[in-house]
C-alpha cells in the first residue's frame, strides 16, 4: 500500500452496484468474526456465488491464515493490486498480505486506517463479486467509522457469543452501524453450546451462559424498529478451530460437523 489516496472510487459505492456487502462485525474479540467470515464466504461460493473478502481487522489480520493463503503475495497489475486467490476461488486481501514481512506489525494511528481500507475497497480489482465480506476489528472504532462513511450500503452481521457481556458490547457495535446508515441483517451467535462427547448428541453444556444472541436480536430490532432475526447458533466445535488453524476452514474440512451444517445455513439467508 502507497499510504496514500486511493486511485479510484470505490466500485461497490457506486448507484447500480450488484453486490451485496457484508460487514462482520461484534463488540469484543474472540468471539468468531474471522472464523465466520471465512466459512460463510467459501459456503457462498460453494453456492456459485463470486465471493471476495476484505479483511479489514487491520491490526489483528487473520483471514489469510484461515484461508491457508498466509505466504501468498497480491501480484499487481499496472496500478491495480490483483486480490489472492484461494482454492475454492474466493479473492482475498489483507493487510497481512500486503506488508513486506510477515512479522511487522502494523502501528497507524486513524488516517492510515482509513486509507488503507479505501485502498484495499477501491485499488484493488475486485471483478464482478456477486458477495464481497468484510472482516472487522471488534469494536466501534475508527475502521467501522471508515466503513460506514465509505460503504453505507453495507449490511452488517453482529456476532456475539451467549454471555451477557458480549451481547452488550454486540449491541453498541450493532447500534454504531445504524448510526452510519448501515442496516443490521442479523446476529449470529457463536460458541452457544458444546455437545457433550460422553453423554450423546441431546446433552449440550452451555459454556458462555445463554441468551445472548436472542438478546442482541431484540434489542436492536426494538431500537431500529425493523426485524434483525437470530440467524443462527452455532456450536463450540474444536473442528472450527482445527480447520481455522490448519489454514482449510470447517465447511470444507468438515462439512458434515454441526458447526459447518450451521455455517451453510447462515450462507444460505444472506
Ligand atoms: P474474532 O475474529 O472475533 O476475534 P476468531 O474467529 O479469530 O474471532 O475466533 C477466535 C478463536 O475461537 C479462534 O481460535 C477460533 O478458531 C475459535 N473459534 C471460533 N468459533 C468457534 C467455535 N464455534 N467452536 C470452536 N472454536 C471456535
Ligand atoms: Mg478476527
Amino acid at each position: 500500500l502507497r499510504g496514500g489516496q486511493a486511485q479510484r472510487d470505490i466500485p461497490f459505492a457506486q448507484p447500480g452496484s450488484l453486490t451485496q456487502v457484508f460487514a462482520v462485525a461484534s463488540g469484543k474479540g474472540g468471539v468468531g468474526k474471522s472464523s465466520l467470515t471465512v466459512n460463510l464466504a467459501l459456503a457462498m461460493a460453494a453456492e456459485g456465488r463470486a465471493v471476495g473478502i476484505v479483511d479489514a481487522d487491520i491490526y489483528g489480520h487473520s483471514v489469510p491464515a484461515m484461508l491457508g493463503v498466509a505466504d501468498a503475495r497480491p501480484t499487481q497489475v499496472e496500478d491495480l493490486i490483483m486480490p489472492v486467490p484461494t482454492a475454492s476461488g474466493v479473492s482475498v486481501i489483507s493487510i497481512g498480505m500486503l506488508k513486506p514481512r510477515r512479522d511487522q506489525v502494523v502501528a497507524w494511528r486513524g488516517p492510515m486506517l482509513d486509507r488503507a481500507l479505501v485502498q484495499m475497497l477501491a485499488d484493488v480489482y475486485w471483478g464482478d463479486l456477486d458477495v464481497l465480506l468484510l472482516d472487522l476489528p471488534p469494536g466501534t472504532g475508527d475502521v467501522a467509522i471508515s466503513l460506514g462513511q465509505h460503504l453505507p450500503g453495507a449490511q452488517v452481521l453482529v456476532v456475539t457469543t451467549p454471555q451477557e457481556a458480549a451481547a452488550e458490547v454486540a449491541e453498541r457495535a450493532g447500534t454504531m452501524a445504524s448510526m452510519m446508515h448501515q442496516r443490521v441483517v442479523g446476529v449470529v451467535e457463536n460458541m452457544s453450546y458444546l455437545t457433550c462427547p460422553h453423554c450423546g448428541p441431546s446433552h449440550q453444556i452451555e459454556i458462555f451462559g445463554a441468551g445472548g444472541g436472542e438478546r442482541v436480536a431484540s434489542t436492536l430490532a426494538s431500537r431500529f424498529g425493523y426485524d434483525v432475526p437470530l440467524l443462527a447458533r452455532i456450536p463450540f466445535e474444536p473442528s472450527l478451530r482445527e480447520g481455522g488453524d490448519a489454514g482449510k476452514p470447517v465447511v470444507e474440512a468438515d462439512p458434515t460437523n454441526p458447526a459447518a451444517v450451521a455455517l451453510r445455513e447462515v450462507a444460505t439467508r444472506l
